[in-house]
C-alpha cells in the first residue's frame, strides 16, 4: 500500500518519506501544565478546563469562519482577518495611566488598513514587519481596525482563508488559544495511538495524532472531515467499550434466580382474567422475557413502546412470572402519582386479586408502611408497587425476583446498582426497564448500549385514530371551541393543556389557574371543570384527577403534568396552548392521552402552521417515526428526550449523522469485549489508558474471567 499524506489518496515521494523525522512519542509530557501569560488569562485557561498541554491539543476548534479581505472590509464589522505586517510602532497615549497603543500597517492581496492594538507595547518586538498574523476585531471608520485577538500564523497570507474558531471564553480569545496550539504544535507528536494497528487498518483511520493536527492545521480541505471522522470514532468506541463492559460484568459476576418453570398462574391470568388478547408484539415480549429470565444471568432488558402501547400488561406478566416460581416482584416508576396509577391499573388487569399487591409510596402513612415493609421481608406480600425509593435502605425483600423500572431515564448506573442489592442472599434481580418514550436505535445504541431491546410497536386493537389539527387563527380558535363543545355535548371529555410559559413550575402553575379561571366562566361555562398542576397539594390533585377520570368533570385544565399518567378512554379532545413551545416528543407523549376508548379522538395544536415540529404531528402517529424527525430537526444535542434520558453527549461525534459510524465502532467494541474483556493484551493497553482517561477509574474496574 502506498504512503499518502493525511486525507488524500496521493502517493508521497520517495524523498519526502525519507526526511521525514522519526517520532518517539512521550506521552507524559502532555501532563505539562499549561502556561499562559498574565493572571486573567491564566484563569480563563482554567474555566476552559485547559490545564495541561495535552488538555490544549485534545480542544478542538469549533469551526473554521472564513476569513475577511481586507478590501471588502465594511465599517462597523467584526471580523477576522489574516495580513501581513508592512509597519509597527508604538504611540504614547496623551491620557495617564495608559500604556502606549500600538499601531501596524497590515494588509493583504485586497487592501492595507492600520490595525490598532491596546496596553501591549511588546507586540512591537513580538510582530515585525513581514510577520503574518491572524487578527479579530472590529473595521471603523477611516481604515481603521480595533484589534480584540491575534496570533501569528504560518497560513499563507490570502484573502479567504478559513481560520479555526475554538471555544473561548473572557480572557482568553479563540485567537490566543490558535496562537497556544501554535506554541505547543510540537507536543502533537507526544500523542500516543490509543487503536490497535489492525483496527486502525481494518477501518482505514488515520493515527490519532494525524488527526488532532489536521483539526487545528488543515493543509486541505478534506482534512477537516477526515480528522473529525477519526476523532469521532475514537469517542464512539471508548462509550460502546464502557456499555459493553458494564453489560458484560454483569453478566459475568452477577447471578440471578433461574425462572424457568411452566406458566401456571400467569397462564390462567393470561387464558381467564385479562380481557382482551395480546397483541403480536406483546406476545414476543412475554417470549423475550421468558427466555432470559429462564438463564442464571440477569435481565436486563429495555422494553420501549409508547404510551398506550401496553407496556404494563407486559410488565405484570414479567412480575407473575416471579410470583408463581416463588419469588417476588417490584415495579418501580419515577413519581408517586404513576405508582398510584400503576397499581390502580394492575389491580384493574387482576381482578379479584388473584395476588397479594401493595401500594409503597411517600405518601403511605407510617402503620401501613410499616406493616408493608414487614410483609416484604417476610415474603408474604408478593408483589409491591412504589416509587424509586423502594430501592432505598429499609427496604428489605425476602425473596425479589424480578423488578420492572419505570421511566428508566431517571434511573442512573448507582440505583441500579442499589436494585441489584435488593435480591436475595447473593443473587441479583432480573430488570425489565421500560419507556414510554420512543427512541431511534442511535440514540439507543448510544446510551443504552448496555441492554438488550424490545419495542412494543403495534398498538392495540379497537385503537381509535386520532386527528390532529394545526390551529394559527382567531377563527381556527373559535372553531375549536365550538368543536370541543360538541364532544362535550355528546358525553365526551376534553384536556386543555397550558402553555410552557417558564422553567418555573409556580409560574406555570400561575397560568394553569387564570386559563382555567377564563375557560370556567367563559367558553366551558356550561360544563364541569377542574384544575391540574404540579403545585397543588397531592390530595387536591388526586380529588381533581377522581372527577376527572370518573366522568364528573368535563374538561381538565392542565400544566403538562398530564404528560405521562392518567388513563382516560372518554376523553377524546386535547387542546394545546403555543404548541410550538413543547418539543416534538412531549407532544406525543401529551397526545397519547387521548384516543384510548372506542371514540375518534380529535388533537388541535395551537400555534404557528409553518412550525416543522407541528407539522410532524399533525402528519404522523408513529412515535419511533417522530422520533427520528425530531433528532433530524434538533440534532442529538438539542433533543430533549436525550437530555431527559441523559445519553452520551459527545465532543465530536454528532447523532445522527454519525449513525453508521456509531454501528462501526460498536461493532469493533463487540469484538473487542469479547476477546479481551479485560483490555489485557498488549495491543489494547493504550486503549485501556484512553477509556481511563475519558470515564475514570470505574470504568476500567475488572471484569471476572
Ligand atoms: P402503556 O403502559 O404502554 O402506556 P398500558 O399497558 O397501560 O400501556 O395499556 C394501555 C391500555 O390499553 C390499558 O387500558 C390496557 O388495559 C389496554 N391494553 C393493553 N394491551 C391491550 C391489548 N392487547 N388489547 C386491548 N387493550 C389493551
Ligand atoms: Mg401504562
Amino acid at each position: 500500500m502506498a504512503v499518502t499524506a493525511f486525507s488524500t489518496p496521493e502517493p508521497l515521494d520517495p524523498d519526502a518519506l525519507r526526511s521525514a523525522p522519526v517520532r518517539y512519542p512521550h506521552p507524559s509530557r502532555l501532563a505539562t501544565p499549561l502556561k499562559v501569560d498574565g493572571p486573567k488569562a491564566t484563569a480563563a485557561a482554567q474555566t476552559l478546563g485547559l490545564h495541561t498541554v495535552g488538555d490544549l491539543l485534545e480542544h478542538l476548534p469549533r469551526d473554521r469562519r472564513e476569513a475577511r479581505a481586507v478590501g471588502e472590509l465594511v465599517s462597523g464589522e467584526t471580523a477576522t482577518v489574516v495580513v501581513e505586517v508592512r509597519s509597527i510602532a508604538s504611540r504614547s497615549v496623551r491620557r495617564r495611566g495608559m500604556r502606549p497603543l500600538v499601531e501596524a500597517t497590515v494588509g493583504d492581496e485586497t487592501g492595507v488598513m492600520k490595525a490598532t492594538f491596546f496596553n501591549q507595547p511588546w507586540l512591537v518586538q513580538r510582530y515585525p514587519p513581514g510577520s503574518r498574523l491572524v487578527l479579530h476585531g472590529k473595521y471603523e471608520a477611516r481604515n481603521r481596525f480595533r484589534v480584540q485577538g491575534h496570533a501569528r500564523t504560518a497560513e499563507a497570507v490570502a484573502g479567504a482563508e478559513a481560520v479555526a474558531h475554538y471555544r473561548a471564553t473572557e480572557g482568553l480569545s479563540s485567537t490566543q488559544i490558535l496562537a497556544l496550539v501554535r506554541e505547543h504544535a510540537d507536543a502533537l507528536g507526544d500523542v500516543a495511538e490509543p487503536l490497535p494497528a489492525a483496527l486502525r487498518a481494518s477501518e482505514a483511520l488515520p493515527d490519532r495524532s494525524g488527526a488532532l493536527s489536521a483539526s487545528h492545521f488543515p493543509q486541505r480541505d478534506s482534512d477537516v472531515h477526515t480528522a473529525r471522522l477519526r476523532l469521532a470514532f475514537d469517542e464512539l468506541l471508548l462509550a460502546q467499550l464502557v456499555l459493553l463492559r458494564r453489560r458484560r460484568r454483569r453478566h459475568e459476576s452477577a447471578r440471578a434466580p433461574v425462572l424457568d418453570g411452566a406458566r401456571e398462574l400467569s397462564a390462567r391470568w393470561l387464558a381467564d382474567q385479562l380481557p382482551f388478547a395480546l397483541t403480536g408484539d406483546q406476545e414476543r415480549a412475554l417470549e423475550v422475557i421468558d427466555a432470559d429470565i429462564a438463564e442464571v444471568r440477569p435481565m436486563q432488558r429495555l422494553l420501549m413502546g409508547e404510551v398506550g402501547s401496553g407496556k404494563t400488561v407486559v410488565a405484570l406478566y414479567a412480575l407473575l412470572r416471579a410470583v408463581e416460581h416463588g419469588y417476588q416482584g417490584a415495579f418501580m416508576a419515577p413519581t408517586e402519582t404513576l405508582a398510584e396509577q400503576h397499581f390502580a391499573t394492575i389491580q384493574a388487569l387482576m381482578p379479584g386479586e388473584a395476588v397479594p399487591a401493595g401500594l409503597l409510596t411517600g405518601s403511605t402513612p407510617g402503620r401501613r408502611r410499616s406493616d408493608l415493609l414487614g410483609k416484604l421481608g417476610s415474603g408474604e406480600l408478593s408483589l409491591i408497587v412504589g416509587t424509586h425509593a423502594l430501592i432505598e435502605d429499609p427496604v428489605r425483600f425476602a425473596r425479589l425476583g424480578v423488578a420492572v423500572v419505570d421511566e428508566q431515564h431517571r434511573f442512573g448506573v448507582r440505583q441500579r446498582a442499589a436494585l441489584d442489592a435488593k435480591g436475595p442472599e447473593g443473587l441479583t434481580p432480573h430488570v425489565l426497564h421500560m419507556t414510554a418514550t420512543p427512541i431511534p436505535r442511535t440514540l439507543a445504541l448510544a446510551g443504552y448500549g448496555d441492554l438488550d431491546f424490545t419495542m412494543l410497536r403495534e398498538l392495540p386493537r379497537g385503537r381509535q385514530p386520532i386527528e390532529t389539527f394545526v390551529c394559527s387563527t382567531e377563527r381556527e380558535r373559535e372553531r375549536a371551541y365550538d368543536r370541543i363543545r360538541e364532544e362535550l355535548r355528546a358525553g365526551r371529555q376534553a384536556f386543555v393543556v397550558c402553555p410552557l410559559v417558564s422553567e418555573s413550575e409556580v409560574v406555570q402553575a400561575r397560568a394553569a389557574t387564570a386559563e382555567y379561571e377564563r375557560l370556567r366562566s367563559g367558553e366551558f361555562s356550561d360544563f364541569g371543570v377542574v384544575l391540574l398542576h404540579g403545585q397543588m397539594a397531592s390530595g387536591v390533585k388526586q380529588s381533581a384527577m377522581a372527577s376527572f377520570a370518573s366522568g364528573e368533570a368535563d374538561v381538565l385544565v392542565a400544566t403538562s403534568v398530564i404528560e405521562v399518567g392518567i388513563d382516560v378512554p372518554n376523553a377524546t379532545v386535547m387542546l394545546v396552548e403555543d404548541a410550538d413551545h413543547y418539543g416534538i416528543s412531549q407532544l406525543h407523549q401529551l397526545r397519547g392521552r387521548i384516543g384510548r376508548g372506542e371514540h375518534r379522538s380529535l388533537c388541535l395544536l395551537f400555534g404557528p402552521k409553518e412550525s416543522a415540529r407541528l407539522r410532524a404531528l399533525a402528519g404522523y402517529s408513529d412515535g419511533f417515526k417522530l422520533a427520528e424527525i425530531d433528532l433530524e430537526l434538533r440534532g442529538e444535542g438539542e433533543l430533549v428526550g436525550t437530555r431527559q434520558h441523559g445519553l452520551a453527549q459527545f465532543r465530536v461525534a454528532e447523532l445522527p449523522r454519525d449513525a453508521e459510524l456509531l454501528e462501526r465502532a460498536r461493532r469493533h467494541a463487540e469484538r473487542i469485549v469479547a476477546e479481551d474483556p479485560g483490555l489485557d493484551r498488549p495491543e489494547h493497553a493504550l486503549l485501556a489508558d484512553a477509556l481511563l482517561d475519558a470515564y475514570g477509574a470505574e470504568a476500567l474496574a475488572p471484569i471476572r474471567a
